[in-house]
Order: structure tokens, then C-alpha cells, then sequence
């Protein structure tokens, strides 16, 4: 028997990636939607099938506690509103999937975590790209040292947005590339040493004041590793580019694209190609989930794993603030 998936927030994401994807899921289905739009309910239950008793706003949410159809609540609303439906959720009693970023600050994943702990729910983060074999494939040298330490890492995510009223450029909404698309260009960092960063200097800039005004177009950083692995990482909503580079003491891997939906591939420089075709990226996510639950296991990318990547972007905010190198 399928887990019943409700999504929270019906934009993009939700639309044109989730509801695609849970028609493909083997492990569950879209039982359930919460919006505050009427008239997304009206075509969300025509085109899906969704009964009404599944349907929900933002008001009336948390009697979802009562459904036993919605076992899952996925929380795919601008980042500043995590917090607030993933608790929600946890209260409710309901296993939790929250987009990326997990919220914009520690305390606010702190909290989620928290929450869905005692409430004896499991929270996973979608980072889908740690579902990618592609991805798991350079996760897989470091872990093996295959071409020995890592020693520099180029790493960057980016799209041109044209957009100009949205909230990636609202700070009340948890906007700004950085945690946006720059969780990409560090998480190909953090995932290609196997690493935490120990600390992290920054610059944040844009090209279009008159649209980036309260937060920044375009973050460059720079990230020192433990092991003394450094990673130059960029991310951009003025930029189309998505690509990872690792060298190696002995060789080098680069991925092109590095983060994308699909597609994802590189090659090694011992001739090894990577480039395993998946159906659904999302999909894979949420089987690979739903199953964690099913089995009470470990998820792949947990709310701890949200937290590590939002602990570095607090970091890297305070360096543009100060000028300085932190510690992370
Ligand atoms: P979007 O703007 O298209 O959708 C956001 C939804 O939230 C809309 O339906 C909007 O109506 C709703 N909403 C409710 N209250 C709102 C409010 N006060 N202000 C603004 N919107 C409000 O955004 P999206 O691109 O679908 O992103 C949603 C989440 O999904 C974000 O966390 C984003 O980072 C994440 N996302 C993840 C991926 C991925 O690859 N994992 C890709 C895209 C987006």
C-alpha cells in the first residue's frame, strides 16, 4: 500500500516537478493538496483525482491531524514559511518532506527538528540531487580517495531569472540566490570531500540593483575544509551555469551539468565516464524516502543534513556583512 502524499504550496515546484513525479512513485501517491488558492483546489482535484475531504488551506491545515489518507505533508512553500508548516505538520502527527532551503536560519531548522522529533515523525529534506547516481558517483571518490585527497574544487549553480516581483528577491520570504541555488554549489562541495567546511569568506554582488534590492544577485565563496581541501564556489540568478570540478593529488573528475533535474554527468580523468540515466529524479526522492519511513531506516538527506548547509550560509551572510573570513 502506497503512503498518501500531501503538498503544501502549488507554485512551480509543486506543479511542473512534485505532482508529475508522484504519478510515477512506487512507494506513494499525491493524496492531498493545501492551498490558499480556490481556484488551484478546483484544478488540482479535476486533474488529479483528489478527493475534497483531502483538500486543505492554509487556515483549516492542521486538521489534517484527523486524515488518515495524508501520511506524508511536503512542504514546498518559500523558504521564511518551512518552519512554520513543517512544525505544523509534525504536530499533526505526519511524517514530513520540506523543500530546500530547509528555512533561513540554524534556529529555525534547530526548531523543525526538534519538533518532528518529539512528534515522533520523520523530516527529510528534498535535496534530490543525493538521490542521483550521478551523484553518488563523485560522492564515492572522495569516500574511496580513488585519485587520494581532494585538493581544489571548483563548484557553481546558476540560472538567469528574469523575473522581478518574486520572493528569491524578498528577504522577508527567505529570498537571495545564496540559499536558493547556492545550496547546490556547496552541497557539490561538501559532497565531493565528504567534508564540513571549518570556515568561509564571501562577496556578495548584483548586476541589477534596481531589481536585487534587498537581497544579492550573485554570492561567490570560498570554503577551507579540514583536510585542507579549498572550494571556490559561485552561484547566480543573473547566470546560467551548473558544473563541478574536483582535483584530486592525483587526477581530476568534472560534472557538467552538476545539479540539474536530469542529465546530470562528467568524466574522470582515468577515463571513466559517469552518466547513468534515471527516470525521475523526484521520484527516485521520494520512494527512497517513503521507504525510510516504511522501514523506520536512516533518510538519505535528513533535517540535520538541512541544518549542516544552513549553519555555512549563515556563515557566509556574516562574512559579506563583516568583510571577514568566519569560522564555521
Ligand atoms: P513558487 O513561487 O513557484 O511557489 C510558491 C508557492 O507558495 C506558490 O504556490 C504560492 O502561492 C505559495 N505561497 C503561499 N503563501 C505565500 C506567500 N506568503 N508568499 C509567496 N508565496 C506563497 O516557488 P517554487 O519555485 O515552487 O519554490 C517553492 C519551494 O520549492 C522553495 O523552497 C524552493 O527553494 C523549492 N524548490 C526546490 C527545487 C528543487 O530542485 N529541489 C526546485 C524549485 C523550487
Amino acid at each position: 500500500e502506497k503512503l498518501g502524499v500531501a503538498l503544501v504550496g502549488l507554485g512551480y515546484y509543486s506543479t511542473d516537478l512534485l505532482a508529475p513525479a508522484l504519478q510515477i512513485t512506487e512507494k506513494c501517491y499525491l493524496a492531498g493538496i493545501v492551498t490558499g488558492t480556490p481556484a488551484k483546489a478546483e484544478a488540482w482535484k479535476k486533474k488529479y483525482n483528489i478527493p475534497e475531504k483531502n483538500i486543505y488551506n492554509y487556515q483549516n491545515f492542521d486538521k489534517i491531524a484527523d486524515n488518515p489518507d495524508i501520511d506524508i505533508v511536503y512542504v514546498v512553500l518559500p523558504p521564511s514559511m518551512h518552519r512554520e508548516y513543517v512544525v505544523r505538520a509534525a504536530k499533526a502527527g505526519k511524517h514530513v518532506f520540506c523543500e530546500k532551503p530547509m528555512a533561513p536560519s540554524v534556529a529555525d531548522c534547530e526548531a523543525m527538528i526538534s519538533a518532528c522529533k518529539s512528534n515522533k515523525v520523520k523530516l527529510a529534506i528534498g535535496y534530490r540531487c543525493q538521490h542521483d547516481p550521478n551523484i553518488q558517483a563523485f560522492m564515492k571518490v572522495a569516500k574511496d580517495q580513488k585519485f587520494g585527497k581532494v585538493k581544489m574544487i571548483t563548484s557553481a549553480a546558476g540560472y538567469f531569472d528574469a523575473r522581478t516581483d518574486h520572493w528569491k528577491q524578498k528577504k522577508a520570504l527567505g529570498g537571495g540566490v545564496m540559499g536558493d541555488m547556492g545550496v547546490y554549489a556547496l552541497q557539490g562541495a561538501r559532497l565531493a570531500t565528504g567534508e564540513e567546511p571549518i570556515s568561509v569568506i564571501a562577496q556578495a554582488s548584483t548586476t541589477r540593483p534596481e531589481i536585487y534590492k534587498e537581497v544579492e544577485e550573485t554570492m561567490m565563496f570560498m570554503l577551507d575544509f579540514p583536510s585542507g581541501a579549498r572550494a571556490s564556489c559561485q552561484t547566480s540568478y543573473g547566470i546560467n551555469m551548473n558544473f563541478l570540478q574536483v582535483n584530486y593529488e592525483k587526477g581530476w573528475l568534472k560534472m557538467e551539468p552538476a545539479s540539474a533535474y536530469n542529465g546530470n554527468k562528467g568524466s574522470m580523468s582515468d577515463g571513466t565516464i559517469i552518466d547513468v540515466p534515471i527516470k525521475s529524479q523526484q521520484a527516485k526522492q521520494m520512494d527512497e524516502d517513503c521507504l525510510a519511513i516504511i522501514n523506520n531506516t536512516d533518510l538519505i538527506a535528513p533535517g540535520e543534513e538541512g541544518l549542516r548547509d544552513t549553519r555555512v550560509v549563515e556563515a557566509i551572510y556574516k562574512s559579506v556583512a563583516t568583510g571577514k573570513s568566519v569560522k564555521i
